[in-house]
């Protein structure tokens, strides 16, 4: 469980993997085109993530309130929650990118968009470097919606990365 006092004092989601909904670590490994993630741990009148999936693997919420539930054995890792997330609470990770390196699909809402082949500094949630990563594409899922940067890095940052510095 989420502690929501220390979130709240913070800003930053805390503990490895804290708030996340996390799939089968077995099948997630598995699952070409990666699965999604959400770190979306407080009770706000939001869903864009619910209605923007085409599976339905983002459950029905009962409740506006309600925080997302995924099913991820229909997760296509197709980033349009991504890009509806108005939080930027929602990526994707593809851990079948290569031996040891997962694509991480990311929200990117600065300017210049980083171009493709750029070296990155991948950040944790509290902003500090954890390793190098490239950037491999960059999408507009939806339009004039947040762009999705895709960066390859190392797969034992997966439970860390959350966003990224392009190195000038
Ligand atoms: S990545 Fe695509 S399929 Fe997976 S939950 Fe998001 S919108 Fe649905
Ligand atoms: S759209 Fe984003 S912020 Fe809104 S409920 Fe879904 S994950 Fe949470």
């Amino acid at each position: 469980m989420v502690n929501i006092d220390e979130l709240f004092n913070s800003g930053v989601l805390t503990g490895e993997r804290e708030g996340a909904v996390l799939p089968d670590r077995e099948f997630w490994n598995s699952k070409k085109n990666g699965l999604v993630i959400i770190e979306c741990p407080q009770r706000i009148p939001c869903n864009p993530c619910h209605t923007s999936c085409p599976t339905g693997a983002i459950r029905p919420f009962a409740d506006i309130n309600d925080t997302p539930v995924v099913d991820p054995t229909l997760c296509t890792g197709c980033t349009l929650c991504v890009a509806s997330c108005p939080g930027l609470a929602c990526f994707v990770i593809d851990m079948t990118f290569s031996e040891d390196r997962a694509l991480f699909k990311l929200p990117y809402e600065l300017l210049p968009l980083p171009e493709k082949g750029s070296k990155v500094q991948c950040l944790n949630r509290t902003g500090e470097f954890i390793a190098f990563g490239t950037v491999e594409n960059v999408t507009q899922p939806k339009k004039d919606r947040t762009f999705v940067v895709h960066v390859s890095a190392p797969k034992e940052i997966a439970g860390e990365f959350r966003t990224f510095r392009v190195v000038e």
